[in-house]
């Protein structure tokens, strides 16, 4: 392809994209194909002789878009919103057309201060405090593919940390350099003792990036009485129990914003605990709900000021909730020296004059690999585009839209809420002659009697049917979960609002399917 076959293959691109969004409306939001369609489909081999560009396109509409999920879709509300913008498309684009990798300042001076610029802007919209901020020059930010590779990045750090501490307990020196070198001995005696804690609730990504380490995740239970909250006891027993065992804990990862339910960890009291306990390192994951720090009112409630008390490093994916094109997870330190005494490797030919001298920032040396992409240029022209003000509008209608739903569910005689809404996130389930209130705040219900609204066990199966019914379908998606407490386990279903294109008229259409398929679940429960 030439610049002008490009030229006329990138208009007729756009406006099939075009023409795409101003039918999602319309679309059944599930691809309606069946496992191997497309492998089926395809040739098993790649064309020995280039083919046309029309037929490629053409292609894509006939053979791909059939096999894509619409999560676009202004009635998708399954897991969370992974929102697309066309501000963040075009940034897309642009950062493909300049393709590199970006892993020195040298590379490509923009990629790094571009991204210093906008990780700052950001950290500075919602809230956290000065010592995450790249311009306090300790702490700083940066932009990863996922929320999971901002806690394994953290986890490494933290290992690599906790070892520095122990060697410097056991008497060895620093360097020059300033630097605790840690001894063969040391890492081979203590880096197989080490422990991860969260929660039951913790996103797989704790148990993942420990199982990456080759280390225990201990996943402590939390109580519906605290909203599925982790408190600071519970994690000191878990803590001491190790400890009693000659473990040494050295990262907890708290939650703002759960995947089931959108609980927020008790992160003041984890912090206190964690003051006893000077091996440890502190991740808040706010993947989903971190972006709503963007608007001032629900700081307090998502534990802002904790955070910047007590965290260590702070993620939130700006590609969910937020507005940016995937792939953009803000990843925040408090000191950067975590993570550049753990990935600074550099044989002669990385070296650059700059970064010798100090006036830069390599992200190579914040993180895993060496390339990495151009994240920054979507975040930037989003932000810009909407401002903040358009930010936080966007947020706002995805909370309104949660608040009515939730409204409608409370006057419903077949459903409950589970659990209190949280920002854009419903969790509820299917619960006949429900009285108002939400499951977990209503009175144990442990009976064995048969009728349904008195035994978790029987709601559970029947709210799996209605699942498996709904799941069934292609015009709806919704996510079922399973809430796993000191008390009981729950099957429930989730329902994320917070799209960008998404009025309440989509919600209400998707909830007019739930309650015909509950009720026909409850016709044939009776039969
Ligand atoms: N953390 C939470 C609370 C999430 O809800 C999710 C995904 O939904 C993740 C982490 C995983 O995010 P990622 O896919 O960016 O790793």
């Amino acid at each position: 392809m030439d610049i002008e076959e490009f030229r006329k293959a990138g208009y007729a691109a756009i406006d099939s994209i075009c023409d795409y969004y101003a039918s999602l409306r319309d679309r059944p939001v599930k691809a309606q194909v069946e496992p191997g369609y497309l492998v089926d489909k395809l040739p098993k081999e790649a064309p020995q002789k280039g083919e046309s560009f029309d037929l490629i396109s053409k292609d894509f509409k006939d053979d791909i878009l059939p096999g894509i999920t619409h999560w676009q879709s202004p009635q998708f509300f399954a897991y969370f919103p992974a929102n697309s913008t066309f501000e963040g498309m075009i940034a897309d684009l642009y950062s493909a057309s300049v393709s590199n990798p970006g892993f020195n300042w040298v590379c490509s001076p923009a990629c790094t201060e571009l991204e210093q610029v906008v990780v700052e802007w950001i950290a500075k919209m919602l809230g956290l405090s000065e010592s995450f901020w790249g311009s306090s020059g300790v702490g700083g930010g940066i932009i990863m593919g996922s929320a999971s590779e901002s806690a394994f990045t953290a986890a490494m750090a933290a290992r690599e940390r906790a070892l520095r501490q122990i060697s410097r307990e056991k008497g060895v020196q620093e360097a020059e350099n300033g630097q605790v070198q840690v001894p063969d001995e040391i890492r081979n005696e203590y880096s197989q003792k080490l422990v991860v804690y969260g929660s039951t609730q913790t996103h797989s990504l704790g148990a993942k990036a420990a199982l990456m380490l080759g280390l225990p995740f201990r996943p402590v239970a939390v109580s519906v009485k605290d909203s599925y909250s982790l408190r600071g006891e519970d994690l000191r027993q878990a803590m001491e129990k190790d400890k009693a065992a000659g473990l040494v804990p050295f990262l907890v990862y708290a939650t703002v914003g759960t995947t089931s339910t959108g609980a927020v960890d008790n992160i003041g009291e984890i912090g206190e605990v964690m003051k006893d306990y000077p091996t440890t390192f502190l991740h808040v994951d706010a993947a989903w709900a971190g972006v709503a720090y963007a608007l001032p009112d629900y700081r307090k409630a998502l534990r802002l000021d904790e955070i910047n008390l007590y965290a260590d490093s702070f993620c939130t994916n700006f590609h969910k909730w937020g507005l940016t094109t995937f792939d953009c997870s803000i990843f925040c330190v408090r000191d950067r020296k975590d993570l550049t005494q753990t990935f600074d490797v550099t044989p002669a030919f990385l070296r650059s004059k700059e970064a010798d001298a100090g006036t830069v920032i390599d992200y190579r040396n914040w993180q895993i690999a060496l390339g990495r992409r151009f994240r920054s240029l979507k975040a930037w022209f989003v932000l810009r585009s909407f401002g903040v003000q358009g930010f936080q509008k966007h947020l706002e209608a995805g909370i309104e839209q949660c608040q009515q739903l939730a409204e409608v569910i409370r006057s419903s005689s077949n459903f409950e809420l589970v659990t209190d809404p949280s920002l854009a996130l419903l969790v509820f389930r299917l619960s006949p002659h429900s009285s108002n209130t939400n499951t977990d705040t209503a009175s144990s219900s442990s009976s064995s009697s048969t009728h349904p609204s008195q035994s978790d066990d029987i709601l559970n199966i029947l709210n799996q049917r209605l699942h498996d019914r709904l799941n069934a379908r292609y015009d709806v998606f919704l996510t079922q979960t399973v809430l796993h407490s000191k008390e009981r386990n729950i099957f429930c279903i989730r329902f994320a609002m917070g799209g960008v294109y998404t009025t309440f008229e989509d919600v209400l259409k998707t909830w007019k399917v739930v309650e015909q398929v509950g009720e026909e679940v409850l016709r044939t429960w009776e039969e």
